[in-house]
């Protein structure tokens, strides 16, 4: 959803509160796209301070299914939003956009909802997300996933490092 920014503009101390309905139904990134789990409407509070500064606020709920990173399993992982801008629009657009490249939600004489909230979610996205902080992940030879119960492969080979391991803790004991 686009707002069209030159109502405010022409008045100082002119606010604006807007509901916005994200229309971005994934959220595309460089590895792949998420699906929305839940998107609350974006609420927007702008004003007008005078001298052609925009105050932007914007708040907002969301989730997203993201894998775990160890089961892939598709994790609901919530992004409370809530953030403020201040933007300078006495500027023009490529100032703006070299001082402050976050701010390109603002385009010409219009805020972009859509790029805004895509932009603060990209900046919370997770590191990591486990489905649960013991997930057993899933067998690296069969593919099955390994919280819902064992599988039949030979696990021999993973003795070797699990006798290293007891090894270790039997000299701290020692010592
Ligand atoms: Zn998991
Ligand atoms: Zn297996």
């Amino acid at each position: 959803m686009l707002i069209n920014l030159s109502d405010i503009l022409s008045q100082d101390g002119k606010e604006m509160q807007v509901q916005a309905t994200l229309e971005m139904d994934k959220f595309h990134t460089f590895d792949g796209d998420y699906e929305f789990a839940g998107k609350q409407p974006v609420e927007l509070h702008l004003m007008n301070q005078g001298k052609k500064q925009l105050l932007v606020e914007a708040k907002t709920k969301l989730s997203i299914w993201i894998p775990c990173a160890r089961c892939l399993e598709p994790v609901k992982t919530s992004f409370h939003i809530q953030c403020e801008y201040e933007i300078d629009m006495s500027q023009s657009e490529e100032d703006r956009i070299e001082n402050l490249d976050e701010n390109n939600f603002i385009k010409e004489n219009s805020l972009d909802v859509e790029q805004l909230i895509y932009n603060e979610i990209l900046v919370r996205w997770p590191m990591r997300v486990l489905c649960k902080d013991d997930c057993q992940g899933i067998c690296s030879h069969c593919g099955k996933n390994l919280n819902k119960g064992t599988c039949n492969c030979e696990t021999r080979e993973l003795d070797p490092r699990m006798a290293a391991i007891s090894d270790i803790f039997s000299k701290f004991k020692e010592v």
